[in-house]
């Protein structure tokens, strides 16, 4: 699932095939409404930036892009007549520009809106301070976490929770508690304000140095995971066999070392 770190740096890719290009051709299908892409033909591209897990595309006719991958979504970028590594009917939209096709797969929601309606867009404007900002605002991350309606939430859904602090998804989430040895069901009230801080801080560090790798599909070496990914296995710290259970409204499990993150207060 692509994070925060994925998207910053599927803009910084976009970017660099887009920005100050104008557009020769684009085309977009669903499943589901697809944007009228043809009101960007002919205007140039004039900025590519993420906001927490969304990508937002700016053109100098006052239109914006605006993607949000969720679980499958992806960006290529293609020479022109370069052959695709995804088949036609999995693309959602296609950027032709002077030397790069630009295609997103999968994409679940994409969108064409006015630039200055984005401050008040309602996916973008809800957004918590976003931890790849270079102006982040760790104290009113923890404000938001701070707040009553949260107080109730496991921190595992918490940190995740895009209107508190934006970018964090389920690998973060497991590798940010695990480092700060919160178990991942306690609850955001039972935490004092230097734990909260420091998982903020551990998120913001985890998806910086995260930023420095290629994008997924693309060879390498991940780093190291301690807990996502390895339940049942061996705890990488202590040995102690990993355990998981469904967590939250995601269908997907969540999983802990039972030593190193101690307290379950389920
Ligand atoms: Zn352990």
């Amino acid at each position: 699932m692509p994070e925060g770190d994925s998207v910053y740096r599927f803009a910084a890719l976009l970017r660099g095939a887009l920005e100050g290009r104008p557009v020769l051709a684009a085309r977009s299908h669903g499943p589901g409404p697809s944007p009228r892409v043809e009101r960007i033909v002919g205007a140039t591209c004039t900025g590519v930036r993420s906001r927490g897990k969304n990508l937002v595309i700016s053109f100098d006719n006052g239109l914006a892009l605006r993607g949000h991958l969720r679980m499958y979504g992806a960006w290529h970028v293609y020479a022109p007549g370069e052959p695709w590594q995804l088949p036609e009917r999995s693309m959602r939209l296609a950027i032709e520009v002077p030397g790069a096709v630009v295609v997103n797969f999968n994409a679940p929601e994409i969108e064409l809106i006015e630039e200055r309606a984005l401050a008040v867009h309602r996916p973008l404007a809800a957004l918590g301070p976003d931890l790849l900002d270079d102006s982040f605002d760790a104290e009113e991350a923890l404000r938001r976490l701070r707040d009553p309606s949260r107080a109730g939430l496991t921190v595992g859904d918490a940190i995740m929770d895009q209107r508190a602090l934006a970018g964090v998804g389920n690998i973060w989430k497991h590798e940010t508690l695990f480092r700060c040895r919160v178990h991942p069901w306690r609850r955001v009230g039972e935490l004092d304000d230097t734990t909260l801080m420091a998982l903020i801080l551990k998120a913001q560090e985890l998806l910086r140095a995260s930023t420095r790798r290629p994008l997924p599909g693309m060879p390498a070496a991940r780093p190291t995971m301690y807990v996502y990914g390895r339940t049942g296995m061996p705890c990488r710290r202590c040995n102690t066999r990993l355990r998981s259970a469904p967590q939250g409204l995601d269908p997907r499990r969540t999983t802990w070392c039972p030593r190193c993150q101690p307290g379950d207060p389920r």
